[in-house]
C-alpha cells in the first residue's frame, strides 16, 4: 500500500527527519498565511508528479491560486487530482537520494544512496552506475552507523552534513523497519544552507504485513473493477489489452498472460478464481471482466483439481457472456464441463496452447 506524500512526512517528521512544514489543502482558498516562494504539489499515488506538472513553484499568492485552481482540476496519469500539498520552497544547493527498497534478489533490504537526487534512480543508475553507493542490510546486524557514515562518504559526503546524512538514514531505515516498507525513499534529500530536509518522501508498505500495521486501506489505489473483485474475493488486475483472462491459481493465470502475449494477443486483466472456485465465483469473475470496455474476448484456463469443471462450465452457461469465449478445460470433472459447453455452443479444448490461439483469433475477428 502506497502512503501520500503528505502522509509519509508526518511519519518522517516524528521519527526526527527534517521535513519542510507544510499544510494540506482541498480548496484554493486555504492558502492564506504561508511565505513566498511557495511550493504546491498534487497528491497522488503515483511518481514523477514533477514532470507530469503535478509540482509548482510560485511567488505569491495570486499565483498560488491560479496554481492551485489548475492542478485541483487536472489529472495526473489518469489519477484526479484532489489535495495539493503546500509549503514554503526549500533553497536548494544539491539534490541526494536516499532509499531503502526490498531486494528479492539477495532477499534483503538495500540501501541505495545516490549524489544525483530529483532525477529518477533508474535513470542514474542507467546512466551512471557510478554515483550510485549499495548496501546489502543484514537483518540480524541491523543498519549501524558506520554504515550509513561508509554510505554518505560514498556519495561525496564529509564533515557535518555526512554526519547528518548517516543520522537520516538511520532514522529511515528505524521507519522502514517499524512500518514494513517494501520501499522508503527521499528524493530528493535536499540540501540547503539549514542541512538536509525531505523535499518528497514516499513511503510503500508490504501489503502482507498490512494486518499488523494500523492503515486503513485506500480505496483510491484501485480501480473499480480492481475493488469489485476485492469484495467478491476474488484476485485482480487490470490490465490494458483486450483479452480477458481468467484461471484458476495465479500460477495458472501468469503463464495464461504469457501464452496470449506470445500469440499476439494483449491480456485485458489478471483474474485468478482461486482454488475450489464453484459456478457462483465463476458468475462473478465473468461479471467483473466484462465491464471492462474495449474488450474482444476472454479466456478461461481451467485445471480442475478441488475445483470442479462442470460447476465452471454452470457459471459459464448461467451468466451467458456476450463476448466471444474460448475455454480450456481439464482435470476434475473434465467431460461433464467440456459437454455442458459444447451443448450451450461454446468452444472448449483441453490444450491451453489451442484455447489461447482460438481467444486471440476470436479478439482479431
Ligand atoms: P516527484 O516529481 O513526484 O518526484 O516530485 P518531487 O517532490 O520530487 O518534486 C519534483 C522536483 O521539484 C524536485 O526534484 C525539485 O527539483 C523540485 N522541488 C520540489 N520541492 C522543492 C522546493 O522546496 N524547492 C525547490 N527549489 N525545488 C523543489
Ligand atoms: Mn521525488
Amino acid at each position: 500500500m502506497k502512503l501520500y506524500e503528505y502522509e509519509a512526512k508526518e511519519i518522517f517528521a516524528q521519527h526526527g527527519i527534517p521535513v519542510p512544514e507544510g499544510k494540506v489543502i482541498t480548496d484554493p482558498d486555504e492558502i492564506e498565511g504561508v511565505m513566498y516562494p511557495l511550493v504546491l504539489k498534487a497528491q497522488v499515488l503515483v511518481g514523477g508528479r514533477g514532470k507530469a506538472g503535478g509540482v509548482k513553484i510560485v511567488e505569491n499568492i495570486g499565483e498560488a491560486k491560479e496554481a492551485a485552481e489548475m492542478m485541483l482540476s487536472m489529472d495526473i496519469k489518469g489519477i484526479p487530482v484532489k489535495k495539493l500539498l503546500v509549503y514554503p520552497a526549500v533553497d536548494i544547493q544539491k539534490e541526494y537520494y536516499l532509499g531503502f527498497v526490498v531486494d528479492r534478489n539477495s532477499r534483503r533490504v538495500v540501501a541505495i544512496a545516490s549524489s544525483e537526487g530529483g532525477v529518477d534512480i533508474e535513470e542514474v543508475a542507467e546512466k551512471s552506475p557510478e554515483k550510485i553507493a549499495k548496501l546489502e542490510i543484514d537483518p540480524l546486524l541491523g543498519l549501524k552507523s558506520y554504515h550509513t557514515v561508509e554510505l554518505g562518504k560514498q556519495i561525496g559526503l564529509e564533515g557535518k552534513t555526512l554526519l547528518d546524512f548517516s543520522r537520516i538514514a538511520l532514522r529511515l531505515y528505524k521507519i522502514c523497519e517499524e512500518y514494513d516498507a517494501e520501499l522508503v525513499e527521499i528524493n530528493p534529500l535536499a540540501l540547503s544552507e539549514e542541512g538536509f530536509s525531505a523535499v518528497d518522501a514516499k513511503l510503500n508498505v508490504d501489503d502482507n504485513a498490512l494486518y499488523r500495521q494500523k492503515f486503513k486501506p485506500k480505496e483510491e489505489e484501485y480501480t473499480e473493477l480492481e475493488r469489485m473483485a476485492k469484495k467478491a474475493g476474488l484476485s485482480y488486475v487490470s490490465l490494458d489489452g483486450d483479452i480477458a483472462i481468467i484461471g484458476c491459481g495465479a500460477g495458472l493465470v501468469m503463464a495464461s498472460l504469457d501464452l496470449i502475449q506470445k500469440r499476439g494477443g494483449r491480456p485485458a486483466n489478471f483474474l485468478d478464481v482461486g482454488g475450489g472456485a464453484n459456478a457462483e465465483n465463476m458468475k462473478q469473475a465473468l461479471e467483473i471482466v466484462t465491464r471492462q470496455k474495449g474488450l474482444k474476448s476472454i479466456f478461461v484456463n481451467i485445471f480442475g483439481g478441488i475445483t470442479r469443471c462442470d460447476q465452471i462450465a454452470d457459471g459459464i452457461v448461467e451468466f451467458g457472456p456476450e463476448i466471444p469465449l474460448s475455454v480450456r478445460m481439464m482435470g476434475t470433472n473434465e467431460e461433464e464441463g467440456k459437454k455442458i459447453l459444447r451443448e450451450n455452443g461454446y468452444s472448449v479444448s483441453d490444450s491451453m496452447a489451442e484455447a489461447a490461439q482460438k481467444a486471440v483469433e476470436l479478439a482479431r475477428a
